[in-house]
């Protein structure tokens, strides 16, 4: 990590990490789509991967308008949540339950990621970086909002096909 001599030198590290993070993210979503037998559930992630490659470019453009370079540091935070959620793939059981589980470790997922664009957004806001604070609410909301698609699908849906004891 670079040196956090200033409230920008802290912007441009979580940006380099959430942009990471992100990367990360649309690598894993194949594979947790097809763990998934819920068909709402599935159509959730389908959509989130979707809205996150859109994601991804709106990161690319905000580097564009401040001049910067994506760097390789690999976000570990997001690794950790991804490498706990590799673990529910392989794992054997009941299809709901493992569903549940899924929608578990998703939700990991978008807490980081508000956490990251709530940072960013409220920086980007006191850098006085109005644009780009615009552009990370609107991801901060999809994220939001995604957790909240996710929530329903589990009490609406999946808990509720799923063997209790
Ligand atoms: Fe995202
Ligand atoms: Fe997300």
């Amino acid at each position: 990590m670079e040196d956090l001599n200033t409230l920008n030198d802290l912007f441009e590290s979580e940006l380099q990490d959430v942009y990471n993070a992100e990367q990360q993210v649309m690598q894993a979503m194949p594979k947790m789509i097809d763990a998934a037998s819920d068909t709402k559930l599935r159509d959730k992630l389908q959509r989130h991967m979707m809205e996150t490659e859109k994601q991804i470019r709106r990161l690319d453009d905000i580097f564009d308008m401040l001049d910067m370079e994506p760097e390789a540091e690999v976000c570990e935070g997001m690794a950790g949540i991804i490498r706990d959620g590799e673990k529910v793939i392989q794992a054997k059981g009941d299809p709901m339950v493992k569903d549940a589980a899924l929608i578990a470790g998703a939700q990991k997922v978008e807490h980081y990621e508000i956490t990251s664009y709530g940072t960013l957004r409220s920086l980007a806001q006191t850098l006085g970086m109005d644009d780009i604070a615009l552009k990370l609410e609107r991801t901060l909301k999809e994220e939001f909002k995604t957790d909240e698609l996710l929530t329903g699908v589990a009490e609406r849906g999946v808990n509720k096909k799923a063997p209790r004891e």
